[in-house]
């Protein structure tokens, strides 16, 4: 017997707290406006764009770029992380617009799509001991890398929050450390759920991600935690078909459009109760993110629950145009999508539809805040 028992539900402020829009650099993957539009038809209203651009968003310049023309161009709610690397620790006592705009400090310590890597233990130290952005320090790091970063939190009473963990010996680690009351979080994606070792044979190159898909230990220990995991993210990392289909498959695939979807199949299967699927997709990051602006706080998505299908029936928007999940059925139909107070999707159709049509619908009705110097619509 399902679940769901409601029909229709509405889910306020979706937030998917890790995406990778791939602005600047890498445009023939992905950009904002597709980007968010594949954020949108997948019910979810805000997005926090990963740093690993090329150029990597490691300084105010860079920063403020993706920033702004995000606000421009995106029809959802984007904010940007800000990238660590080894000459930029005590980046936000130095730029009071990235501690008071950026999502995060983010810090890629194992292996990368990019060039953002740092994994000198002195390095990671200065970096969390000098943050002082409102977002928190958010890291790639597996395995042993986890307890490193659990007593940096604990030393420096910073919050880190842990991205996309995948192995059984990291959520244990997390789960102690938050028994003993130290500020860390985490998420989880749905492809670390879901797919097998058995799938990754089958999509061969096509499942190269990073962390990779890991083995059923692993898996089944990710779903025996998930009261310690306060956030569902995609991780969607675009990257053609041609290029996953070559040798050199860079890690990562969409996740945008199949994210909400697969978190309400996981309630069909009574994995996951829909209130903590709620959380981990709105209140944890929402919280963790300190997304206060009432741009997120008023959004919301509409959900039918009694259609079910295959995850591809509607086509995709991301650029690259595909997912692993393609045939995946799922229940659950995307009705609405607000940002803010607006329905910027409906029934299949984007309401605003283009950078252009954003401009002219809502041209002067952006708003900067004066504290922290983002816009909103009004
Ligand atoms: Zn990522």
């Amino acid at each position: 017997m399902s679940l769901l028992l409601s029909k229709i539900i509405t889910i306020p402020s979706v937030v998917d707290c890790h995406v990778h829009l791939r602005i600047p650099g890498g445009e023939h993957k992905e950009d904002f406006l597709t980007g968010s539009r594949a954020a949108l038809a997948g019910g979810i209203s805000t997005v926090l764009a990963m740093p690993n651009t090329n150029p990597p968003l490691d300084c105010e310049e860079f920063f403020l770029y993706a920033h702004q023309k995000a606000l421009k161009e995106g029809l959802c709610t984007i904010k940007h992380f800000v990238g660590a690397t080894d000459s930029n620790t005590g980046i936000s006592r130095q730029s009071n617009r990235i501690a008071t705009q950026a999502a995060g400090l983010k810090l890629y310590i194992n292996e990368t799509f990019g060039s953002l890597r740092i994994n000198d233990e002195h390095c990671i130290r200065e970096h969390v001991r000098s943050w002082v952005g409102r977002g928190p320090v958010a890291a790639h790091a597996e395995q042993e890398w986890v307890p490193f970063l659990i007593s940096l939190a604990d030393q420096y009473k910073v919050h880190i929050h842990l991205c996309h963990i995948s192995h059984e010996s990291e959520i244990h680690a997390i789960r102690s450390a938050k028994e003993q009351g130290i500020s860390i979080t985490c998420e989880v994606c749905p492809h670390h759920l879901f797919l097998t070792e058995k799938d990754a044979e089958i999509l061969g190159s096509k499942a190269r991600v990073s962390p990779p898909i890991n083995q059923e230990k692993d898996r089944m220990a990710l779903w025996n935690n998930l009261a310690y995991i306060d956030c569902l993210a995609s991780d969607h990392a675009p990257h053609t078909l041609e290029e996953k289909m070559s040798d050199q498959s860079p890690p990562g695939f969409p996740g945008l459009e199949t994210l909400l979807p697969l978190g309400l199949l996981a309630v069909e299967q009574e994995k996951l109760s829909l209130e903590r699927l709620m959380h981990m997709v709105s209140v944890g990051p929402r919280t963790i993110f300190t997304l206060h602006d009432p741009i997120v706080q008023e959004s919301k998505t509409v959900i039918e629950l009694e259609e079910r299908g295959p995850l591809s029936a509607g086509g995709w928007n991301t650029k690259c145009d595909w997912s692993p999940f393609a045939d995946k059925v799922v229940p659950g139909k995307i009705l609405e999508t607000y940002v803010g107070s607006r329905c910027m999707y409906r029934d299949g159709k984007f309401l605003v539809s283009s950078t252009e049509e954003k401009s002219t619908t809502f041209g002067n009705m952006e708003e900067e805040d004066e504290h922290t110097g983002t816009k909103r619509i009004i």
